[in-house]
């Protein structure tokens, strides 16, 4: 598939055009992706495109009909080639979204790009008709200036691009890996400072992980003057959106510091640790996964605990932030309904609203707090000897590194085999139940020298407040926080 990309500032419109082989084929179904990874949720793209129109190779037109809310088919009549021609409203700003205007071209192609079926395995071509002193910050080869190269659909729509001539560019490299830092709008920080941030948390997720698995990474950053706080995890990128652009050198410095480091062990974790249910990814329709708490939960514990471990926390600031994290569950979600695997489920009914009180749990924030019982519960039963590290290494190499999806079952499997026992009533209760855990996350960082007191609330929900009390220095916290 080859797409040609020509952008309309003034009407925020991006003009596409898409160019199939089509003699092999008597119909041709035309796909916009109903959702987008990242976001498990319908998302409605095709309310932003405008009319669909194909024509053969000797640009005589072709009917087009529309079969469902996003699909389209097309009957090439004996034509060897198809070109598909439509208009797409770019004017959404978050980091999974597209947006136009005359200061910059921003296109998650995964918003607007269709596909046709059965050709998602095949090699995409990008040609994008830019201002020439327009730079491009994308993940994917630029053989040359304005062609982007991707060797599936699923690669080019994992590789969302800013493209403009203000933008800017900082790098680090770490083990022979160069990872760029892009931002578009005002840089109100400190470069310096932030390039040895990010180096820090980069070197202490490669040293837990033994690696890195691209070559290159970018960060793409938005510095927004609107208040704002989003990211997204791509293949060999992300994209962030903060603001308001002025604090992001100050008050929202550990912020941009704390989403880049979660981003960037996504890269590991979901991206290609990748729940069976999700690969490939079906983009017509929910692709149900009851593993959410594992692709967010143990990202958002990480992503906190890596920057301990490279000394951007210190052990207070840190159990300060991971106490946050905690409360976020336990002051409105101590007693609900759903559990883990079934909030995962239903992140297509409810994930990303605050749902009705007492329904759903969040798998961001019980899913961290399920991610630091496992950890704490294996450091105990091991003697410090192993750890979730462990689990995520074991799911790397079985799982990430050969592109074979996992299974809740092999999560729980993997989780068994590093405790070297059955785990039988953390699953049952933290996992798929839905038992408070207050008492036994107190008694999970009493191996870590730490006390918890639990303070319950007067709203007669069952909801409490828990406040994480800083050790004396010990052997097990050092291990913990230091890796
Ligand atoms: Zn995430």
């Amino acid at each position: 598939m080859r797409y040609t990309i020509t952008p309309e500032p003034v009407r925020n419109l991006l003009h596409i055009e898409l160019n199939i082989p089509a003699t092999e084929t008597a119909t041709l179904e035309l796909q916009l992706p109903a959702w987008r990874p990242g976001r498990y949720e319908l998302a409605n793209y095709a309310r932003n495109m405008l009319a669909v129109e194909a024509v053969n190779d000797r640009s005589e037109p072709l009917a087009v009909r529309k079969i469902t809310k996003d699909r389209w088919l097309v009957h090439p009549q004996g034509a060897a080639e198809v070109t598909v021609r439509y208009s797409y409203y770019a004017q959404q700003m978050d980091a999974g979204n597209s947006w136009v205007d005359g200061q910059f071209v921003y296109i998650n192609f995964i918003n607007c790009l269709l596909y046709a079926e059965g050709y998602q395995d095949e090699p995409c071509q990008v040609r994008l008709h830019l201002p020439d002193n327009y730079r491009i910050a994308c993940g994917l080869p630029q053989p040359w200036p304005g062609l982007l190269e991707a060797e599936s659909y699923y690669r080019l729509v994992d590789s969302p691009l800013i493209a403009s001539d203000s933008m800017q560019q900082f790098a680090y490299k770490v083990s022979g890996h160069r990872f760029h830092v892009w931002v578009q709008g005002g840089v109100h920080f400190s470069p310096e400072r932030l390039l040895q941030d990010f180096r820090g948390f980069t070197e202490a997720q490669m040293r837990m992980m033994g690696g890195f698995p691209c070559p290159e990474y970018h960060f793409l950053l938005h510095a927004l003057d609107k208040e704002h706080y989003h990211g997204v995890e791509h293949w060999h990128s992300t994209v962030m959106t903060l603001g308001p652009a002025e604090k992001i050198g100050s008050d929202l410095y550990p912020e941009l510091v704390g989403l880049a480091s979660h981003e960037l062990f996504h890269v590991w974790n979901v991206i290609r640790i990748r729940p069976a249910e999700l690969l490939p990814y079906d983009f017509s329709r929910e692709n149900y996964f009851p593993t959410g708490y594992v692709a967010e939960g143990l990202t958002t514990y990480y992503g906190d605990l890596l920057l301990a471990r490279a000394g951007f926390f210190t052990p207070v600031q840190y159990l300060a932030e991971l106490n946050r994290t905690l409360n976020r569950h336990f002051m409105n979600s101590n007693t609900a309904a759903l559990s883990l695997v079934q909030s995962s489920f239903d992140l297509w009914v409810d994930g990303y609203t605050a749902g009705v009180p007492g329904r759903k749990v969040s798998i961001y924030h019980k899913g961290c707090l399920a991610a630091l019982l496992l950890d704490l519960e294996i450091r105990q039963l091991t003697r410090d000897e192993k750890s979730l590290d462990d689990v995520v290494r074991l799911l790397w190499e079985r799982h990430g590194q050969k592109e074979i999806g996992y299974y809740h079952e092999d999560y729980v499997a993997i989780a068994e085999e590093v405790a070297g026992v059955p785990l039988t009533g953390y699953f049952e209760q933290c996992i798929e139940g839905t038992a408070p855990l207050p008492e036994s996350l107190a008694a999970a960082l009493r191996h870590v020298g730490c006390d918890l007191e639990i303070v319950e609330l007067p709203d007669n929900t069952g909801n409490v407040q828990v406040v994480i009390k800083l050790p004396e220095e010990n052997n097990s916290l050092q291990k913990w926080l230091r890796g």
